[in-house]
This record gives C-alpha cells, sequence and structure tokens, in this order.
C-alpha cells in the first residue's frame, strides 16, 4: 500500500533553538525540510536556496498569487510563506516533512492539513530565552525586543498544538522530538487505511482456508 509522508509542523519563540534543532533532526533522522520564502534579509552565513529563498516583497506577492505557498504570514516585520510544490511532492513521495514556521502559519497548516502533527518547542523559561536570542547576536536589540513581545503572544497559541517540548539539553531535545513523531505515527486513527487492509487480509485468509 502507498503511504503518504507524515507533515510535521514545528514552531517555537524566536530564539528557543528551533532552527538549531530542525538541522539535526534533519541530519540525524533524515527528515525533509521545506525552505521557505521570506522578505527578510540574510543573516551573516545564510544561504540563499538552503536558509530561506530570500524574496523582495513584489516577488513574494506574485508569489501568493500564483497560489505557490500553502501558507504565509507576517512575522515582525516580514513576510514568510511556505512552498507549496516541494511539501506536496515529498509527502506524496511517502517522505516525513518538517516545516519549521511561527504560529500563524501553523495554524493554516492544520486546517489544510488535520493529519498534520504540531509541536511546539520552548525553552524552560523566559530568561534563558532572552539569553539565547541575544547571545545568537544576529538581531539588533531593538529587534531582541519586538521577538520577545512576539513571543508572550505567541505563548497563548500553544493550547492549539499536539504536543511542547522543553530545549534544555539540546541532544535530549532531539531525540525527544524524533520519538514524539515516532509515536505520533503510531496512532490508530493515522493508521485507518492500513488496519482495514490487515483485517481485509485476515478475511482472505479465512476464506482460503475454508
Ligand atoms: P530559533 O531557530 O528558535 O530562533 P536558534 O536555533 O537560532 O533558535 O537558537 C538560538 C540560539 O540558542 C543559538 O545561538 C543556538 O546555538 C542556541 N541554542 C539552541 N539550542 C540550545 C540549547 N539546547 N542549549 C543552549 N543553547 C542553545
Ligand atoms: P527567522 O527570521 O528567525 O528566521 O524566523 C522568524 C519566524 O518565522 C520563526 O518563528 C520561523 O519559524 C517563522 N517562519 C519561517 N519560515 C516560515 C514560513 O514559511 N511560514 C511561516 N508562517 N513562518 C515561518
Amino acid at each position: 500500500m502507498e503511504k503518504k509522508g507524515q507533515l510535521i509542523v514545528i514552531s517555537g519563540f524566536s530564539g528557543a533553538g528551533k532552527g538549531t534543532v530542525v538541522k539535526e533532526l534533519v541530519s540525524k533522522y533524515g527528515y525533509s525540510l521545506s525552505i521557505s520564502a521570506t522578505t527578510r534579509a540574510p543573516r551573516p552565513g545564510e544561504v540563499d536556496g538552503k536558509d530561506y529563498y530570500f524574496k523582495t516583497e513584489a516577488e513574494f506577492r506574485n508569489l501568493i498569487d500564483y497560489n505557490g505557498l500553502i501558507e504565509w504570514a507576517q512575522y515582525v516585520d516580514n513576510f514568510y510563506g511556505t512552498p507549496r510544490k516541494f511539501v506536496e511532492d515529498e509527502l506524496a513521495a511517502g517522505r516525513d516533512v518538517i516545516l519549521e514556521i511561527e504560529v500563524q502559519g501553523a495554524t493554516i497548516i492544520r486546517k489544510q492539513y488535520p493529519d498534520a502533527m504540531l509541536l511546539f518547542i520552548t525553552t524552560k523559561d523566559v530568561a534563558t530565552l532572552r539569553e539565547r536570542l541575544s547571545g545568537r547576536g544576529s538581531e539588533t536589540e531593538e529587534q531582541v525586543r519586538k521577538r520577545l513581545q512576539r513571543a508572550a503572544e505567541e505563548s497563548a497559541m500553544i493550547d492549539t498544538y499536539d504536543y511542547i517540548i522543553i530545549n534544555d539539553d539540546l541532544n535530549t531535545c532531539i531525540d525527544t522530538v524524533h520519538s514524539v513523531i515516532l509515536g505520533g505515527k503510531c496512532k490508530r486513527e493515522r493508521n485507518v487505511e492500513f488496519i482495514k487492509a490487515l483485517q481485509a487480509d485476515f478475511s482472505d485468509e479465512e476464506e482460503s482456508n475454508s
């Protein structure tokens, strides 16, 4: 039986470490990772087509107009969106795909893909979040302030997620996320077609024996 891949949404406060966790999930466990489009400027070291598809606002609007994104949202001062084709192709090929996206996008995905698993990654407290976000050194103080303000708003949305994972020790977090995904994939309601096929298999077996 052809089995479609699992869509996995990973969200979390800016600075919680989700980018770090997701990169390791890809290299250690072989998940497919969707590369988003954004109007944000590249950070030092970020590569177009690897970290993001960096777009002008006009190019981004064009992607929306041509239905090229499965979801998009404004986050702080920029637009971010998930290109449609990669996700659809990977799922159809049976591969599990991770979307590392913020909470508004996750809500849209939940509606479009009711089977998607929604995971939220957080630090154990706000002080650790502030430390990591400032320590990354990629945003100005003003941008850090805006992202923390946004994190406070996002905290109200955790209730809409299936799982929450604390990123304290990095390796524990990576392995916990992987285990949660494996566990989620074993849920009975996610395997209805397989169970039906198995039951039919037993019926055939009984018939051939009678
Ligand atoms: P996000 O993608 O959620 O914005 P990053 O992956 O960029 O966050 O991580 C923010 C900062 O925290 C980075 O400097 C990263 O190296 C660091 N970091 C990530 N996970 C941990 C961890 N478990 N312990 C300590 N530092 C971490
Ligand atoms: P950053 O600027 O730190 O790379 O990302 C800012 C926020 O945008 C993060 O919460 C990140 O998960 C989110 N994000 C990245 N790509 C997408 C996307 O394609 N769609 C949505 N909705 N959010 C995204």
